[in-house]
């Protein structure tokens, strides 16, 4: 059988741990004996940072700039713990932190439903995408603790001589005190990238604040997404058949739940930190989530929502067997195919994408999966559970068929 041809690479970013085996399995198995692969590939795993200082995570990010379509596997963002484990000279920085600095986006994370795994809330049918500002607000905070009475000022010192002031609180007692910010820059970004993802998906667009109480901070988000949806998005979601709908957070969360699914919910950093842990778990499970980075000028960065599943990995190093499930991994490779294929007009590309994740779907609806599933699939259904590499060749015998 003749590979299918590719004609602008994408980029490949390596990880670490029990992911790393995954991906290589993935790539073996299922996209290097279909695809003639063009891929530039950078390691991000831990000791190639350390060994470039880093550098391959800066040379990484802007390969994906330049040409627009990268996947990842999941790395370790070194904590004290992993400094003496692996041995490095400095605790280097989440490689997610800098991708997504130099890219600018906003991440979305989609679960992938299957038939056999029901969602806890019974009225969705569809999968919901959360979009997280990944910028400002409370990540970002400067606080105290008010260890007595006092006056609490809010001061602003513009460079060109603009004071603004206000009493936050006099304190007739000990406190606790808060200040945080955002920019139109990056709300500006934020609301381009949901924008621009919900018409790559078709799916309507909700976007949710509590703008009724944050009447300027809040109420910002909220006309800076108007004004562009306005301005220049209008027409082409008319044209898309889908639309763009504001409402308050709570208002969202009532509807949310109310809801069929089959929508993109747009959230503040902190709504979306909390809101996609709720959203993922009543989907199922943590290793069926997807994840893209889109950037506000069209760029984007595929991978799983799921770490390096370490304890998996401790054991595999004893020899013993694993049944870690790469389902949202193939999809990061599947997603990062179609765009690569949508973006060079490659049709087979675009196709092959679209087998390879009905193989996956079909596997599983078949009742091969791995432990974390075999153990949520709803009475009636049947489950047999496998190791990680059984799996993946039960997708490629679906895949060839
Ligand atoms: P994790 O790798 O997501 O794993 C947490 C637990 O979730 C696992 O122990 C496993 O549970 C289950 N799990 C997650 N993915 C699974 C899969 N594909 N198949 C089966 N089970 C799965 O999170 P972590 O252990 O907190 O973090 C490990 C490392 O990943 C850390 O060094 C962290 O820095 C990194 N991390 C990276 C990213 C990223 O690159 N995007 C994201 C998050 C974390 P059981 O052990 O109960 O089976
Ligand atoms: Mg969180």
């Amino acid at each position: 059988m003749a590979k299918i041809q590719m004609t602008t690479p994408l980029v490949e970013m390596d990880g670490d741990e029990m992911t790393r085996i995954l991906w290589k399995m993935i790539k073996d198995e299922l996209i290097l004996p279909f695809v003639d692969l063009k891929a530039e590939y950078y390691d991000l795993g831990l000791p190639e940072r350390e060994r470039t200082k880093d550098q391959v995570t800066l040379d990484a990010s802007y390969a994906a700039k330049k040409y627009g379509v990268a996947v990842k596997c999941a790395t370790i963002t070194p904590n004290a713990q992993r400094v003496t484990e692996y041995n490095l000279s400095q605790m280097w920085k989440s490689p997610n932190g800098t991708i997504r600095s130099i890219l600018d986006g906003t991440v979305f994370r989609a679960p992938i439903m299957i038939d056999s795994i029901k969602p806890n809330v019974r009225s969705w049918e569809k999968p919901i995408t959360i979009a997280r500002h990944a910028y400002g607000d409370v990540y970002k905070n400067t606080e105290f603790r008010i260890p007595c009475p006092g006056k609490a000022e809010l001061l602003f010192t513009g460079e060109d001589g603009t004071e603004l002031r206000e009493t936050v609180y006099d304190f007739e007692c000990p406190g606790v005190l808060q200040g945080m910010y955002n920019k139109d820059t990056s709300i500006d970004s934020f609301a381009r990238s949901c924008f621009e993802y919900a018409l790559s998906v078709k799916q309507d667009l909700w976007f949710s604040t509590k703008d009724t109480i944050s009447k300027k901070y809040d109420h910002r988000f909220k006309d800076i997404f108007q004004e562009i949806y306005d301005n220049e998005y209008k027409d082409r979601f008319e044209a898309a058949g889908i639309t763009y709908f504001y409402t308050l957070i709570d208002d969202a969360v009532a509807r949310v739940i109310r809801s069929k699914g089959g929508f993109i919910w747009a959230c503040k950093n902190y709504d979306g930190d909390v809101m996609s842990d709720m959203v993922s778990t009543a989907f199922g499970s943590l290793a069926m989530m997807t994840s893209v980075l889109v950037s506000p000028d069209g760029n984007y960065e595929y991978e799983a929502a799921h770490g390096t599943v370490t304890r998996h990995y401790y054991r595999y190093l004893k020899g013993e067997e694993t049944s870690t499930n790469p389902v949202a991994t193939i999809f990061a490779w599947s997603g990062a195919l179609r765009k690569r294929g949508e973006k060079d007009g490659l049709n087979d590309l675009m196709a092959f994408a679209d087998k390879l994740e009905a193989a996956v779907i079909k596997t599983l609806d078949d009742g091969i999966m791995t432990k974390d599933l075999s153990g949520l699939v709803s009475e009636g259904y049947k489950s047999t559970p496998v190791n990680s590499l059984d799996f993946i060749k039960a997708i490629r015998e679906r895949l060839e068929a």
